[in-house]
């Protein structure tokens, strides 16, 4: 059995190996628009390779592997997907030459688990594929989960350099992985330079409201960016939302770079993957951020693939927390 460590160092490596990948076919991308999840397209080849390719290097480094993966090879077994599935074979062979089209195809789905195990990873091989599509933002992210606690968390997040003044849409010529270990801290290291001395990370000490500065999606469609205006208002707070795709925000958070992530749901019916927000959030509290959903409720992992006891995501430094849940509360209850 091996230590929480142990899995967070193997975790760490799966994700930095994939970086580079991905960030090569993101160029190879450009200019495309509006493409689908059922298209032969760059982002689903990135999508389904980087899972392959995780999925390959844990189960090695980690002898067995129970995961929850976004993608299912289900999408890539049919006669109408030849393109496609040929397209991911040939980006899995770069890294991993001589693999048959059913070793990539039964590679993808050891990401098949239904989230009813114990233990278990979870991986979303490209959150924020609109930032990837657009060029900016996206992470890889991974965690592992156990009896309903994130254990660890990664985000490898290409296009997120490490100087702060560089726009969210301009993509950083060094990435950075996050990761995280469950009251063990938060750290960062450069995609280029893994094995690097590990940076800590801390959320902003900064009491002042009306300074709060505040991130949410580009989406308008995954979080409303209008109530987000609303709360900001009622609070008094100054600044103009940053936008940013994927759990990313949760990072930008993390290193002090934004005082909080709001998430306001679209939909009642809407509910959140664990995938997208188990490694991210553990980034965040470990870097002593407060996270809770828009009632104030912990997030709750121990329900399978989603989030279902939850609405919303709340992250934030905790002297901004409470207030932001106060301004919640009084504007919609
Ligand atoms: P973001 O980049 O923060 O906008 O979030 C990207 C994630 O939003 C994707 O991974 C989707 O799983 C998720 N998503 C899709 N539809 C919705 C929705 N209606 N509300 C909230 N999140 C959504
Ligand atoms: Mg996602």
């Amino acid at each position: 059995m091996m230590s929480t460590s142990q899995l967070l160092a193997a975790a760490v490596q799966a994700v930095a190996a994939t970086c580079a990948l991905a960030r090569q076919i993101q160029l190879a991308s450009g200019g495309m628009r509006h493409i689908t999840k059922d298209d032969y397209s760059p982002v689903t080849v990135a999508d389904f390779t980087v899972q392959a390719l995780i999925a390959l290097k844990l189960q090695e480094a980690t002898g067995e592997l129970v995961m929850v993966g976004e993608e299912t090879a289900a999408d890539l077994r049919g006669v109408h997907s030849v393109a496609l599935r040929e397209a991911v074979v040939a980006a899995v062979c770069q890294s991993r030459p001589g693999l048959t089209t059913t070793e990539v195809m039964d590679a993808i789905d050891l990401g098949n688990h239904d989230a009813t195990a114990d233990a278990y990873w979870t991986l979303d091989p490209i959150d924020g594929t609109k930032g990837f599509l657009r060029g900016g933002q996206y992470a890889i992210s991974l965690s592992y989960i156990s009896h309903g606690e994130v254990l660890l968390g990664v985000l490898g997040c290409p296009n997120l350099g490490a100087d702060f003044t560089t726009t969210f849409d301009q993509p950083a010529i060094d990435g950075t992985i996050f990761f995280a270990q469950r009251h063990a801290g938060a750290f960062w290291v450069p995609t280029s330079d893994a094995t690097s001395n590990p940076v800590p990370m801390r959320v902003t000490s900064s009491t002042d409201i009306a300074m709060m500065r505040i991130c949410e999606s580009v989406e308008a469609g995954h979080s409303r960016q209008d109530e987000t205006r609303r709360i900001a208002a009622h609070l008094h707070a100054r600044g103009v939302p940053a936008r940013l795709d994927s759990q990313c925000k949760y990072a930008v958070v993390a290193r002090g770079q934004a005082d909080a992530y709001i998430r306001m749901p679209t939909r009642a019916d809407y509910v959140e993957k664990i995938w997208d927000h188990a490694a991210g959030a553990l980034v965040a509290v470990e870097a002593g951020a407060t996270v809770s959903d828009i009632e104030g409720k912990p997030l709750d992992f121990s329900q399978g693939a989603t989030l279902s006891k939850n609405r919303g995501i709340v992250c934030a430094a905790p002297a901004f927390h409470d207030k932001l849940l106060g301004a919640i509360e009084a504007l919609y209850h």
